[in-house]
């Protein structure tokens, strides 16, 4: 059976723990293959043959957490976005309740031992006060969830951070109504529980409130286009909402108006602001021909355009998709760290128990101990440890698509931060990969030049490659009519072959025509010229006979020497290998100041170039565009491909540019490796705090209210640092 992939949505999960234990449950089901849960996202990713949806929702469920089915991509996006808002609403309201509670409850603490001074020992009225003001607290929307969520965890037998506030705060209050009720006992902890579920709650609402910020930047991108369109028809305008535009239709799209679809002008210039898909920073002049994306900006003139993708299949769907994706993923690292998450409560429920009992051996009582064991429940929580990579590849992968750099997942994030060598593809990669052909040579027994262009041009009609579209459009400025040739085949990387009027014809390099058993000749003064000034060249030949080169130039990139410059400054090798002839190869390499060079390769020898790359250590990100790229796409460790490259070669990478601007590659590599900084910044910090605060509270030097404040600054500091992520790199 083949594998199907599912997304679910996922409610109710509050920490590392509980992806854990969603992640164990999904896996238990039969047929499933991968799951991967987002406490971001609020997502579950389950990749499985033969699994019902159904019966992944009942096993979430039984788990302790709600699940459904998940939307399309961007109406996910939406529904995710409005559901944050209702959540930050709701979580102010609990945050004020809290605070309004639990202020008495501590002032009563400080007032009371004032009152009390006078009277000796007895149990006084503002104790009972304060128990009142407690339970109301603990009933009320600031605790309630919580403490339902703690018993759930009970019942459920999951342990996850509801669980240990939800023991922290009954310790305290059972306690502290011991002590009212039994005379002698004097164990008072409600301002305890009051400032546990106090803090708790501030801590809640900023951390609602900054995951909200972190994942607006990507709701943006789905706003961005508009709900409806201008359709012409019969002469007339009329205003349509965008999910009844058929392809075909005729768009028009006013000055300073955002593209609702993606198009073809057909009428009008105008110039377009493509920063938002691209990352392209100045407008580009679209005419008659062009196409253009939906979600861009039209901002000078007025076009109509013919739509030719829409929703599902549309530019702006890919990039939600590519986003989203990202985001479920997850890193190596953060696998480890909610493996530990999982067993972590477990494991902190036992400390504090042990804190109770070895105070008591210790001899100092009961009461201290308790106090000690409170401040263990609440300063371990390990929510921290749960968003520290998710926040920062939300945050990263973003970014990085609002620049126009598409992210496969954070897995791939994660590579690309360790990037020390890049490999370039030449032809479409550092050169334009719009070749325009030079000039022709007949040779031997060939003198008639229009005869070669039409067999030379008919051969190459079914060929997708650039060299391919420029021979073929070349060949019909010289003859009127092309034939479709018959036994064609094409070779990546090497050439085309094909019968044409009855002749076999071979159009490719030298050592595609050596193999075929044709003597070709050393290449002549004026062919040598045209390499040495960096253009291709391909041999023609006619029934096993040499009849001919082709010289066709391709401009290198504008952004190609900026990138390689940018890429050294990073600390980054770069190398190109391309399957064009070694002069062309060596002159387009030195203009851009590349030193490694691999001339002739084969596709199959690209990828052997960067596994050999990989064994000596390097950890290679490989750069292509076309079929042939696709083995060294896929063998890289980072594998970058360009939008508008072939389907195959974006199908095998890891990292999709939106426009052709080479320095996107070493922006992405900032960007990751900045991310990656993030990630072990958080991870470490949310470790630390763990290991330093357990042993501080477990001795009684951390008072119970001081570990609700600092568990919640650690999940705070990790959001924060996160957000960090959104502002354009530097350096
Ligand atoms: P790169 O590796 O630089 O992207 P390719 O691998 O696409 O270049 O092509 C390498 C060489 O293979 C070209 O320079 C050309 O000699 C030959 N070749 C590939 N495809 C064709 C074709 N369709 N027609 C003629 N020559 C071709
Ligand atoms: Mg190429």
């Amino acid at each position: 059976m083949s594998d199907t992939s599912v997304k679910l949505r996922i409610e109710g999960m509050t920490c590392g723990a509980c992806v854990a234990r969603i992640e164990r449950a999904l896996h238990a089901v039969d047929g499933v293959r991968r799951a991967r849960v987002n406490l971001t996202t609020e997502t579950a990713t389950v990749d499985s043959a033969g699994a019902g949806v159904e019966m992944l929702i009942a096993a979430v469920r039984a788990a302790g957490y709600d699940a459904r089915r998940a939307q399309s991509a961007g109406r996910e996006l939406t529904e995710l976005e409005s559901n944050q808002a209702a959540d930050l609403q709701r979580q102010r309201q609990a945050m004020v309740q809290a605070i309004g509670l639990a202020l008495p409850i501590i002032g009563l603490e400080w007032a009371g031992a004032v009152l009390q001074s006078g009277h000796a020992g007895g149990h006084v009225w503002w104790r009972i006060l304060q128990g009142l003001l407690c339970a109301m607290l603990m009933l009320s929307p600031a605790g309630g969830p919580i403490l339902a969520g703690g018993v759930r965890a009970i019942i459920h037998r999951a342990p996850n951070m509801d669980l240990l506030i939800t023991l922290g705060v009954v310790a305290a209050f059972v306690s502290s109504a011991v002590s009212v009720v039994a005379p002698g006992v004097d164990m008072y902890h409600f301002h305890a529980a009051a400032m546990i579920l106090g803090f708790i709650n501030v801590g809640k609402y900023l951390e609602t409130r900054a995951r909200r910020e972190a994942s607006s930047a990507v709701a943006a991108l789905a706003r961005r286009t508009p709900k409806t369109a201008l359709r012409v028809r019969d002469g007339g305008v009329e205003t349509i909402p965008v999910a009844q535009v058929a392809v075909g239709d005729r768009i028009r799209v006013p000055d300073d108006t955002v593209v609702p679809v993606d198009g073809t002008v057909c009428e009008g210039s105008a110039a377009v602001d493509q920063s938002m898909m691209t990352g392209e920073s100045l407008p580009v002049t679209r005419a008659v021909g062009d196409a253009v994306l939906g979600g861009t900006v039209v901002c000078d003139g007025t076009i109509t355009i013919v739509a030719t993708s829409l929703g599902e299949s549309s530019a702006i769907a890919a990039v939600l998709r590519a986003v989203e994706d990202a985001q479920a993923g997850k890193t190596g690292m953060q696998r480890i760290a909610d493996r530990v998450a999982g067993v972590f409560v477990p494991v902190v429920v036992a400390l504090a128990v042990l804190t109770l009992f070895g105070w008591g051996l210790a001899g100092e009582g009961f009461a201290p101990g308790l106090k000690a064991m409170i401040a263990v429940l609440v300063i371990a929580c390990p929510c921290a440890m749960g968003l520290a990579t998710p926040t920062a590849v939300l945050v990263a992968t973003g970014a990085a698509a609002l620049r126009g750099i598409l992210v496969r997942d954070a897995a791939a994030l994660e590579a690309a931060g360790r990037i020390d060598f890049v490999m370039f593809d030449k032809t479409g990669t550092l050169t334009a990969g719009e070749p325009v052909v030079t000039s022709m040579v007949a040779m031997g027994e060939a003198t008639d030049l229009s005869a070669l262009w039409r067999l030379a041009g008919s051969a190459e009609q079914f060929s997708q490659h650039p060299l391919a579209r420029a021979i073929v459009a070349e060949a019909k400025c010289h003859v009127v009519t092309l034939t479709d040739p018959t036994a064609f085949r094409s070779e990546p990387g090497r050439g085309v072959s094909a019968t044409v009027d009855g002749r076999a014809v071979l159009v490719g390099g030298s050592t595609f025509l050596a193999d075929r058993g044709v003597d070709v000749p050393r290449p002549d003064d004026a062919h040598r010229a045209r390499m040495v000034e960096g253009q291709s060249t391909v041999w023609i030949a006619v029934d096993g006979e040499i009849g001919g080169w082709i010289g066709l130039a391709d401009a290198v990139r504008d952004s190609a020497a900026a990138a390689v410059r940018e890429m050294r400054r990073l600390g980054v090798e770069v190398a190109m290998v391309t399957g064009d002839a070694t002069g062309t190869a060596l002159a387009v390499a030195s203009s851009l100041e590349i030193f490694a060079v691999d001339p002739e390769a084969t596709p199959e020898d690209k990828s052997l170039f960067v596994r050999r790359k990989q064994a000596s250590g390097a950890r290679v990100a490989f750069v292509g565009d076309g079929i042939n790229d696709a083995p060294a796409l896929t063998a890289a460790d980072v594998g970058i491909a360009f939008a508008a490259g072939t389907d195959i070669a974006k199908a095998a990478a890891d990292i999709t540019l939106m426009g052709d601007d080479l320095t996107q590659v070493p922006a992405a590599i900032r960007l990751a490796r900045r991310s990656v900084r993030v990630i072990k910044q958080n991870l470490f910090w949310a470790f630390i705090y763990n290991v330093l605060a357990i042993p501080l509270a477990a001795t009684g030097r951390v008072s119970p209210g001081i570990a609700a404040a600092a568990m919640m600054v650690s999940s705070i500091t990790v959001v924060l640092n996160s957000l960090r992520l959104r502002t354009a790199p530097n350096r």
